[in-house]
């Protein structure tokens, strides 16, 4: 979206004016196929755009090509330690590398980097504060500045060898740390950048740091792919990352839910409403705003961007508004009756010609 050249992953744009693109990872063995690509599907299905698996042994090659042959998304192998992975992931047909110079001297990375230029494949350099190149890092200087300046080394001998399709990402454990070392970053280098809070934590914990370092980045015009790193399952990542490129940046699918905290004024069962709404409604694509308010004082005004929702009156009544204007008043003697009268609406909507 905000960098000013374009890298293709198979058929996937990432940066210039294009939406950010939505990364997971998947967890499992790769000799667990069909779980792995049951995995794939639901990420897909929630929104991934491209999808990354590790690539850790010569034994794993079929595993690997059986994958990007079943999968409907670009696939991206990480490759850790060992060269060699990098030329057989190629020859299994991923479309892009993830290398971690950390992890990977230069030195001996250069025949697969050649491979790469030959095929004309993209290549992430991944940087982790976790994992750096301690090796490279001159003594007394600062880890920050070092990470940069090795990032720049990189990208020019990627450059004379002929790899012209990079992303980079530094990634760190802290937002605030994430923060800065993208801004930095953002500032020389024009090609995509990847943001992402590492081993951000679990939903929560994640959550909350990868809203705040990303929402903050995108906020800026920083971030052209996006991989939000919970221990949770990859679908509940790509689920977290749709969220914060909404709220962020306006870049929204599914649905979004308007719903108040409830008080003394509330007479209807807001709460209970707004999660089985969620639910129902999890695997759609368009984008819609549904509000669930607790009164009809405030509620509408409140919730005037949502495209249709209610808010409770007197008791067993409620109203249902569309764009923040009351469209009618109903009654109801149970959350069904509710549920049937809301749902009508957004199935409406969702029938509508985009
Ligand atoms: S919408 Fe009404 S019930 Fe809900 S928090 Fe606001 S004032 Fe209270």
């Amino acid at each position: 979206m905000f960098s000013k050249k374009v890298v293709y992953v198979g058929d996937v744009p990432i940066g210039g004016k294009h939406p950010v693109v939505v990364q997971t990872m998947l967890w499992r063995p790769l000799a667990d196929r069909e779980g792995n690509l049951r995995d794939l599907i639901d990420a897909v299905n929630a929104g991934a755009d491209i999808v990354r698996v590790s690539f850790p042994s010569p034994d794993d090659f079929e595993h690997l090509k059986w994958l990007v042959n079943h999968s409907p998304v670009p696939i991206v192998a990480d490759i850790h330690y060992d060269p060699r992975q990098v030329i057989l992931a190629v020859e299994a047909g991923v479309h892009k590398i993830r290398w971690n110079p950390g992890t990977i001297a230069v030195k001996r990375v250069k025949d697969a980097l050649k491979l790469i230029a030959e095929k004309k494949l993209p290549i992430r350099l991944g940087y982790n504060m976790a994992s750096l190149p301690r090796e490279r890092i001159k003594a007394g200087e600062d880890v920050k500045e070092a990470i940069l300046r090795i990032a720049r080394e990189d990208v020019d001998m990627l450059n004379d060898v002929g790899v012209e399709d990079i992303v980079i990402s530094i990634k760190s454990s802290t937002p605030n740390e994430t923060i800065d070392l993208n801004k930095s970053l953002s500032q020389w280098f024009n090609g995509p950048i990847h943001i992402g809070v590492t081993e951000a934590g679990t939903l929560l914990d994640g959550t909350i740091k990868s809203s705040y370092a990303l929402g903050y980045l995108l906020r800026e015009g920083i971030g052209d792919t996006i991989r939000v790193s919970l221990s949770a399952e990859p679908w509940q990542e790509v689920k977290v990352a749709w969220k914060i490129l909404c709220a962020s940046i306006g870049q929204c699918r599914g649905l979004t839910i308007v719903s108040c905290p409830k008080c003394a004024r509330s007479t209807g069962p807001v709460w209970e409403i707004a999660q089985k709404i969620e639910d129902k409604y999890a695997h759609i694509r368009k984008h819609i705003t549904v509000a669930v308010m607790g009164c009809a004082v405030n509620g509408p005004g409140e919730a005037r961007e949502a495209d249709v929702g209610i808010a409770f009156g007197g008791p067993g009544e409620a109203v249902l508004f569309k764009k923040g204007k009351v469209y009618r008043t109903f009654h109801f003697d149970s959350d069904t009756d509710i549920m049937k009268i809301i749902t009508t609406e957004i199935d409406k909507i969702l029938e509508e010609e985009v």
